[in-house]
């Protein structure tokens, strides 16, 4: 099987960490190995004095201590240096060539000290040497080389002796030598592997435990620093920057319409994509800021220790936020496609009086929304108005919510009329019975609805009700209904299917229904817009195009549209009797439905000047304060009666 090279290097990794921790484990020991030599090579002598020769006992002895104090000289050093990687090899060189000389001189003990006349010193030799050789088992063996050496060297000559007293002891003694000197060095052997299997658990188990001390604080796509170590990180810039009096920024900078590419080119794509926005940002900041991914295509950057000053701070923050942005002006190029990206970014300073980490990342989260808000490829700096703007939203949202479940949403009526002022149709508006507000008109809360999502349930809600509005209107007199769709719900994958079911659920004509749509409808996906158009035309509804004008209709797609109404923008019917170029806009839309066959609402009618205008200028529906403001279903009732023709 090929391995492949990080393997490799893991491998090499481990055996060099498990040599490193052998030499470190024979260095340990060394104290009590250079001491049991000392007491006993100072023992031997004493006692062979007797019996050997002065000079030569006197010779081994200061060999023997010479030895022992380089060895000990080179433990003091290894513990004074604390070796690199590199230099361990070294180290476990020098440790075996001190067991070796240890090894050479306990063998000449053997040869030269050996008392051939008198068994008993015979006895203590050989006692000494067994236990100096127990002694390297335990002491040596994390290095078998060190310990098979010292051993070998050891008991050879004395075994070599005994041979050579040939006598029958004597080649006992030889016999028994070879079975002790086997036995040391296999459980030389046997420690040596067990030393290095617990070695390599203990160092796997580091590596393990690194690892996820790395997960916890990287993020494993792009290798950043995820939100925790970020965090972390800037607590203690905070600190700091409080300590010394100087500021510091964040950065907080989202992917535009990186789901875009996510959703057409797939998450690996989008992956590598990530990737490489994470090196391109690691290589433009300092070494001393950090840069992290919170998650998704959101990304922060701290940058430390700026100016002494705001003033200063800020435009230097600037000055670094069009240089990250300059990094998206060059395409990523990613599996062969070429991938146009640019970032919002939000920008706070610090330090800020009791602001913590999570209070700074928000400030700077709802400065990069907001230069989204704001076109895209843009940076903001925070102020403390768009955090009341953002708590205004949550409070709408969580309220909005509470409004459903509680029945607080309420549909108005507004009428619209033709020449003769008689009631041809309604308008259903949406109203929010705040309990401490009171009523809340719709510009205030269908944003957030859309943005929210909520919009789903609101519509289905609003159609529904004025479906069974409908129902009872048309006890008096069936006049059309016009519901308003926002571009989302509109959008919404299932939208016909629904739109049936509350048909049919309240039994209601759907050719009296009117959907108003938007021209922003129309600017995505076009062709399935129309596709769904048609469809729901097939079911009996029609529709008219809301806030006419004020959009990017062309004419040309104005055309497929299967529409039957314009409803003119209240914006130009409000100046309509004074400002020249509202009432040329006004005519030009008024020829040009005519010549489409389109019929025509005025909005916003409030005045009888803007009335006779329009009626003048071919006009023949209309809708406004002027016939009347948006009313509560019984109030309805009541104007159809009294308009009726
Ligand atoms: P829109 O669909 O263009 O509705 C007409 C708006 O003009 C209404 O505001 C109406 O009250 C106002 N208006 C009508 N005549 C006059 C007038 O003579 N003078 C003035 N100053 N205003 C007049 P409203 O009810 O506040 O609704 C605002 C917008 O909210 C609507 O504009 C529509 O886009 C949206 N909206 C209302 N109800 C719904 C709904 O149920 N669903 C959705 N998605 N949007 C809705
Ligand atoms: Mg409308
Ligand atoms: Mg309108």
């Amino acid at each position: 099987m090929i391995q492949d090279t990080g393997e490799l290097a893991k491998d090499a990794g481990a055996e060099q960490n498990i040599k490193a921790e052998q030499t470190r484990l024979i260095y340990r020991s060394m104290p009590f190995s250079l001491l049991a030599i000392l007491i006993n090579s100072s023992i031997l002598s004493l006692v062979l004095w007797q019996v050997i020769d002065h000079s030569t006992i006197i010779g081994w002895l200061v060999a023997v201590y010479l030895t022992t104090l380089y060895r000990f000289l080179t433990y003091r050093n290894f513990l004074s240096t604390t070796p690199a990687q590199g230099r361990i090899e070294f180290w476990r060189r020098l440790a075996i060539l001190g067991a070796t000389l240890s090894g050479a001189l306990w063998g000449a003990a053997s040869l030269l000290l050996f008392p051939l006349e008198h068994v008993a010193y015979q006895a203590l030799l050989v006692f000494v040497i067994a236990g100096m050789s127990a002694g390297a088992v335990t002491t040596l063996s994390s290095i078998f080389t060190a310990s098979a050496t010292f051993l070998l060297l050891t008991l050879i000559p004395l075994v070599w002796r005994f041979l050579f007293l040939e006598s029958d002891v004597g080649y006992a003694m030889t016999a028994m030598g070879i079975l002790f000197m086997l036995i040391v060095v296999i459980s030389s052997k046997r420690l040596n592997q067990s030393i290095q299997e617990s070695l390599k658990v203990r160092y796997e188990r580091q590596l393990a435990e690194e690892k996820i001390i790395y997960q916890a604080h990287y993020d494993e796509l792009t290798q950043l620093p995820n939100r925790r170590l970020f965090i972390d990180r800037l607590n203690q810039e905070i600190t700091r920057a409080q300590r010394h009096q100087h500021f510091g920024a964040i950065l907080f900078l989202d992917l535009d319409h990186f789901k875009n590419i996510n959703d057409s080119l797939g998450h690996r794509v989008g992956d590598k994509l990530l990737q490489q926005v994470a090196l391109r940002l690691r290589h433009r900041i300092r070494n001393e800021d950090t840069a992290a991914r919170l998650g998704g295509d959101e990304f922060v950057i701290l940058l430390t220790e700026i100016g002494d000053s705001r003033e200063v701070t800020s435009s230097w923050v600037q000055n670094f936020t069009a240089q990250i942005q300059l990094l998206f002006t060059e395409p990523f190029i990613v599996q062969e496609h070429e991938l146009h990206l640019s970032a919002s970014i939000g920008i706070t300073l610090f330090p800020i009086n009791g602001a913590v980490p999570e209070d700074l990342l928000q400030q700077a989260d709802v400065a990069m929304y907001r230069a989204k808000a704001e076109g895209r490829d843009q940076s903001r700096f925070f102020l403390p108005s768009m955090q009341e703007a953002v708590h205004q939203r949550l409070e709408i949202e969580k309220g909005l919510r509470r409004a459903l479940a509680t029945g607080e949403l309420e549909l108005y009526y507004q009428l619209q009329v033709d020449i003769t002022g008689t009631c041809i149709g309604a308008e259903a508006l949406l109203r929010w019975n705040h309990p401490e507000r009171g009523l809340i008109a719709p510009n205030e809360f269908i944003s957030v609805a859309e943005e929210t999502g909520l919009i789903y349930k609101i519509g289905d809600w609003v159609l529904a009700t004025a479906c069974r509005d409908m129902a009872q209107i048309g006890l008096h007199r069936p006049i059309n209904l016009s519901v308003n769709v926002s571009p989302k719900q509109f959008r919404e994958t299932n939208f016909v299917e629904r739109v049936q079911n509350i048909i049919n659920r309240c039994r209601i004509n759907p050719s009296l229904l009117r959907f108003e749509i938007t021209e922003n409808v129309l600017i995505e996906n076009f062709e399935q817009t129309v596709e769904r158009m048609q469809q729901l035309k097939k079911c009996g509804i029609s529709f008219s195009i809301d806030d006419f004008g004020t959009g990017h209709s062309s004419l040309a797609y104005l055309k497929r549209l299967p529409v039957e109404m314009l409803k003119i923008d209240r914006s130009f019917v409000r100046d309509i009797s004074t400002d020249p170029n509202d009432a040329i806009i006004v005519e030009t839309i008024l020829d040009m439905a005519r010549h489409m066959g389109l019929k025509v609402v005025a909005e916003g009618v409030e005045t009888q000047e803007a009335f006779a205008f329009l009626k003048e200028k071919g006009c023949e529906y209309f809708q406004g304060y002027l016939f009347s403001r948006p009313v509560p279903l019984q109030d309805l009732l009541g104007k159809i009666e009294s308009t009726a023709a």
